[in-house]
């Protein structure tokens, strides 16, 4: 959401035209200019200090000071607040020093300094009131109101917000209930809230407003807002109607920063729509302004966006380009949240090339980075969602939501939602591999490839060779570093090759199937099962010892040769042949101890099969 500047009402009164001197009429237009046009105000203002004497204007032109050098000159507003206070303090101006301290507070927050901050806008709060002094208050709580929301208070937040809406309305303030408005539905539109009919109820009332005073910048913002609420609530088409005016009317006024936001938010719903190429086009000349502009954080988010699109379009090489440019960017800035996107990304694009072990690691690094943002959205949820906030306007008397069995069912309602989120959490876990498989699935050509690509054996449903060994390995790499080893079962079928010529080759099938049941019902929890060649299977069973192996293996091995096979033929009787390696010191990985396990299985064939074969250590 794009937020106004803060608003003028801090200089509510407005400056008598009959003033006289030069200095009065700088003083006076940069009140004028100061929305519009804040570097012109703050030079005017800045002409006018020195000549002025009267300590009431004096007052007015050192506000007018630090509130324009807040868009103006952001680094120069905790000094202009300072000598404010200091000048307020000496004449006694209690009204003036407390404006001046609010300032101080809005220097503080953009500083990163937002308890300090929030202790100056408290003091303005109180001042204006105690004074009597609406526009101070009015200001104050517009501050302390977004200062909450941003700090994730939506209940205080609202209160303050709605507080200061009143007192703007009372004032006739437009510019102020404007920017209260938009902050109101800054947060109904925030996902945590997710009130999105509501935001777009008020952010239309921000339009409206906008239109009425004219303020095109106003009227761009809220088309801007208004799409991407839409968007939120999956009404893309709407949203990109939006987007769309926003961006004619910002090209009109040759604003070309907002142009390039307003692009991007184009591109990123015309590929949601499903037209990725006409996306590539729109983001490519955002692309060109941020590199121009020097703007890193534009230029970053534009590569993801595009990484997106070119994906899409099967460009995986390009696009893995993009996402790379993403990734040291976001890295390097600790923005976790586009991190996870930029890895999601990475995992879809490496599984479209087909790139397996990279696409499971990002993927992994995906996991990561959302299971720690889910810590945190479920803190948040707890806290937040336990009092619902109303803020609507007629509804505003009305606050029994904080008494208490309102308080119950309130906490209830938040519980709910808190398990609704898991459960969305999870679905969207399987969702992301699913469509990991149905990816690789369809970028696959030839069916032989497509059986190699897959993950699952068909026949007996278990992990085939190539997923097995990615099992396997990450398994044994985890009980290594635990100090627990792991060991390693090869199994062949025996004389198999004649249960075919005896039986059918469909007979066959039905023994493998079977033989692949029971030794799933043998192993323990945490093994690792899988077909790795025609009648080949083997097993990895993490921390499991020699011993421990040896005796799973002899299980595994009776009960393959007590099932029952009547049903091709009452003579067949299945034997297995398992040759067993725990893990060595000496085994660079899990290949090595499988190498191992192979010749233990060779062993036992020679032996007479039917039989368990343990490598020597
Ligand atoms: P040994 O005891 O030495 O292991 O003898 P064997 O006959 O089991 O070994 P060999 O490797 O000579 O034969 C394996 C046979 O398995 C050959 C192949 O036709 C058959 N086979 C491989 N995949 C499948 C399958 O998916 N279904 C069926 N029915 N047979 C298969
Ligand atoms: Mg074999
Ligand atoms: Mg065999």
């Amino acid at each position: 959401m794009r937020h106004l500047t803060v608003p003028a009402a801090i200089l509510a009164a407005a400056l008598s035209l009959s003033a006289q001197t030069p200095a009065q009429h700088w003083l006076a237009d940069a009140e004028r200019l100061e929305d519009a046009d804040a570097d012109s105000a703050l030079a005017l203002v800045r002409r006018a200090l020195p000549r002025l004497t009267d300590p009431a204007q004096r007052m007015k032109a050192l506000s007018l000071r630090c509130w324009t050098a807040a868009s103006a000159a952001p680094d120069s507003v905790l000094a202009y607040a300072a000598a404010g206070m200091a000048e307020a303090a000496r004449v006694g101006d209690a009204g003036a020093a407390a404006r001046l301290r609010a300032c101080r507070g809005y220097g503080l927050e953009a500083g990163g300094k937002p308890l300090e901050a929030m202790a100056d806008y408290d003091f303005g709060v109180a001042e204006g009131r105690r004074l009597g002094q609406r526009d101070l208050a009015a200001t104050s709580l517009l501050l302390r109101g977004q200062l909450r929301y941003y700090r994730g208070d939506f209940t205080a937040a609202l209160a303050d917000l709605d507080a200061s809406y009143r007192l703007a309305a009372a004032l006739g303030d437009e510019p102020q209930q404007r920017s209260a408005l938009n902050s109101i539905a800054n947060l109904y539109a925030d996902p945590r809230v997710a009130q999105y009919d509501r935001a777009l109820e008020y952010y239309r009332q921000v339009l409206a407003s906008n239109q009425r005073a004219g303020s095109e910048r106003g009227i761009a913002t809220a088309h801007f807002n208004v799409g991407s609420t839409l968007e939120r609530m999956g009404r893309l088409p709407d949203a990109l109607a939006q987007y769309r005016r926003g961006l004619e009317m910002d090209i009109r006024r040759g604003d070309s920063a907002e142009v390039a936001i307003d692009r991007r938010a184009v591109g990123i719903v015309l590929y949601k729509m499903g037209r990725p190429a006409d996306a590539l086009s729109v983001l490519a000349r955002v692309q060109s302004y941020a590199r121009g502009a020097r703007d890193v954080e534009l230029a970053a988010q534009t590569s993801l966006s595009r990484g997106v699109a070119l994906r899409m379009l099967g460009r995986t090489t390009e696009a893995l380009d993009e996402l790379e440019r993403a990734r040291a960017h976001f890295t390097a800035t600790a923005n976790h949240r586009f991190l996870e996107k930029v890895h999601e990304e990475r995992a879809l694009a490496y599984a479209a090339s087909g790139a397996w072990r990279d696409a499971f690691r990002a993927r992994g690094e995906q996991m990561e980075l959302q299971r720690r943002l889910d810590a945190v959205a479920k803190e948040e949820q707890n806290t937040r969602l336990r009092v619902r906030f109303d803020a609507d306007k007629k509804e505003a008397e009305n606050r029994a939501l904080l008494r208490e069995n309102a308080l119950r069912r309130e906490a209830m309602e938040a519980a709910a939602r808190v398990r609704r989120l898991q459960v969305a959490v999870l679905v969207l876990s399987a969702f992301v591999i699913g469509a990991l498989v149905l990816l690789a699935v369809r970028q696959v050509a030839s069916a032989r490839r497509l059986r190699a690509m897959a993950l699952t054996d068909e026949l007996t449903r278990l992990p085939n060779r190539r997923h097995l060994y990615l099992l396997a390995d990450a398994a044994a790499r985890t009980a290594r570093s635990r100090g627990a080893g792991f060991s390693v079962l090869a199994l062949d079928v025996d004389h198999f090759k004649r249960i075919n010529d005896r039986f059918g080759h469909e007979a066959g099938d039905t023994v493998l199937r079977r033989v692949a049941d029971a030794a799933r019902r043998a192993l323990r929890e945490g093994d690792h099962l899988g077909r790795t060649g025609g009648e080949e299977f083997v097993a990895v069973l993490p921390g499991a010892p020699a011993s421990a192996a040896c005796q799973l293996a002899e299980r595994l091995r009776a009960t393959v040769e007590t099932t029952s096979f009547t049903d091709i033929d009452p003579s067949l009787v299945v034997t297995v042949s398992v040759g067993i390696a725990a893990w060595a010191a000496t085994d660079a990985d899990f290949h090595a101890t499988c190498r191992r396990a192979d010749d233990s299985l060779y062993r036992a064939k020679a032996a007479g099969r039917n039989r368990v074969e343990l490598a020597a250590n």
